[in-house]
């Protein structure tokens, strides 16, 4: 009796997050259609041209993510921008201020020059305009709901298991994209460095009395920092904020349950009056905060990808924005080894994408880990400080530059974002 034939992909994505996602596209833009590609992912992603609500899925949930200006350049080269441009709002300056101290800075995008300094999307939406996109264009093939159970490297690539299914498949290349707990990273043997932030980040969407005239807000309260990010007025007028606050794990919990309106008092008095009275709070949401690492992203056959390989503190909004480089950098790499004849999981090639990658992944990583940790101290001389550095952004330009083109992911020499 002869063996079952194991199926074949040059690439195969396992999970189909923001970054499973984007990379399909990427890859199934910058790479010849020849190239077989597959992305499976673990829960159902949403139908084709679904124009209504979208549906639950919990790498798309009710968090907002702040696109930076490279990742506008990125999906603008996938020609996604178009269709995401609809669900976005734009942040044209940011209010970075410190609660019960004098120092307060103002970054207005119109000071660089720039349309914006970044975009603010919902996950939710984020995820059914790419996922539809995706669907249309028909060049990856999608799998979900569909797990890889495992992954052994062979001599070619790498041998997959997807939950269900005898047969198995095979893959030039793998590209393990399935979050920070990564389970296939685990698999493969791959280690990780944990520092936790002994945080949490309590995320809700707030309605306000007053218009937020995409004015985002940075404020940090001895608690933790606190960020607000306008968003599009719901279909009713609505104007609403996403909350991120960064707070120690207990806090997180108490405000998490107790009721809506013990919260919106409490989080009135630490964020003040800035858009008029607080009036509505929606689902609250808690993740638990530590800067994960992958202590290796590419082996023969494979790359780790995404929070799988690098999850960030989200105060700063670097990690998705660092992960969408990476995906872009990674997309012209797979390209020009193709042109030059290479196999895609080839060690050679692998590790010139991540040479590339690294300067921008470690600046960005530092900045992120940095950020909060400088404003968390409790030491008052700490903290006055902190008044000089944040009334610093004002006084020195050359700073708040500096401060600017980070946060909107174009500091120098930050890979594919400037090309
Ligand atoms: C509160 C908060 C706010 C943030 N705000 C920002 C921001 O403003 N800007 C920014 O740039 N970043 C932000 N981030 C970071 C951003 O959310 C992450 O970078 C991003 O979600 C990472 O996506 P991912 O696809 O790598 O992982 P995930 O979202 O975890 O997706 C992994 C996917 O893999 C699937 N999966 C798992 N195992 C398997 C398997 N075996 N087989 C198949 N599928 C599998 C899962 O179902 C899931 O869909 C924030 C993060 C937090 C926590």
């Amino acid at each position: 009796m002869s063996a079952v034939k194991r199926e074949h992909f040059d690439i195969v994505i396992a999970g189909g997050g923001m970054v499973g996602v984007s990379l399909a596209l990427q890859l199934g833009e910058v790479l010849p259609p020849a190239t077989s590609i597959l992305l499976v992912e673990g829960f159902p992603l949403p139908a084709q041209g679904n124009g209504g609500a979208p549906q639950y899925h919990p790498a798309f949930d009710a968090r907002s993510t702040a696109l930076s200006y490279s990742s506008r350049l990125i999906y603008e080269r996938m020609q996604v921008w178009d269709d995401l441009c609809q669900w976005l709002c734009a942040i044209e300056s940011i209010h970075v201020s410190s609660r019960g101290r004098f120092g307060s800075t103002l970054l207005r995008a119109s000071d660089h020059q720039w349309p914006a300094l970044g975009y603010v999307v919902e996950n939710a939406w984020l995820g059914n305009s790419l996922i539809r996109q995706l669907r249309q264009r028909g060049r990856v093939e999608v799998r979900s709901p569909a797990k890889v159970v495992s992954a052994a490297p062979t001599g070619a690539g790498v041998s997959l298991q997807l939950q269900g299914d005898t047969a198995g498949i095979t893959a030039g290349l793998l590209l393990v994209a399935d979050g920070a707990a990564s389970g296939l990273r685990e698999q493969l043997g791959v280690a990780v460095s944990e520092k936790p932030y002994q945080q949490h980040a309590l995320v809700a969407n707030i309605a306000f009395a007053e218009p937020h005239r995409g004015c985002a807000f940075e404020r940090f309260t001895d608690d933790g920092p606190l960020a607000v990010l306008p968003l599009l007025a719901s279909r009713d007028g609505e104007q609403r904020g996403a909350l991120v606050w960064t707070l120690p794990a207990a806090s997180a919990g108490r405000l998490r349950e107790c009721p809506p309106e013990e919260f919106l008092a409490t989080l009135q008095q630490r964020f003040g009056y800035r858009l008029g009275r607080m009036l509505q709070v929606g689902e609250r949401h808690e993740y638990p905060l530590s800067l994960v690492q992958s202590t290796e992203q590419v082996r023969h056959g494979i790359v780790v990808m995404g929070n799988a390989a690098h999850a960030l503190h989200p105060v700063a909004g670097q990690g998705f924005n660092l992960a969408l480089r990476d995906v872009a950098e990674l997309g012209q790499v797979l390209a020009q080894g193709l042109a030059e004849g290479m196999p895609l999981g080839d060690l050679a090639l692998l590790q010139r994408y991540q040479r590339r990658q690294q300067s921008d992944q470690q600046r960005t990583i530092a900045f992120s880990d940095r950020v909060p940790a400088l404003f968390m101290h409790a030491d008052p001389l700490l903290g006055l400080g902190r008044d000089l550095a944040l009334a610093g952004l004002d006084f020195l330009p050359g700073l708040k530059r500096e401060f600017v083109r980070h946060a909107a992911g174009v500091a120098t020499g930050s890979g594919s974002a400037n090309g």
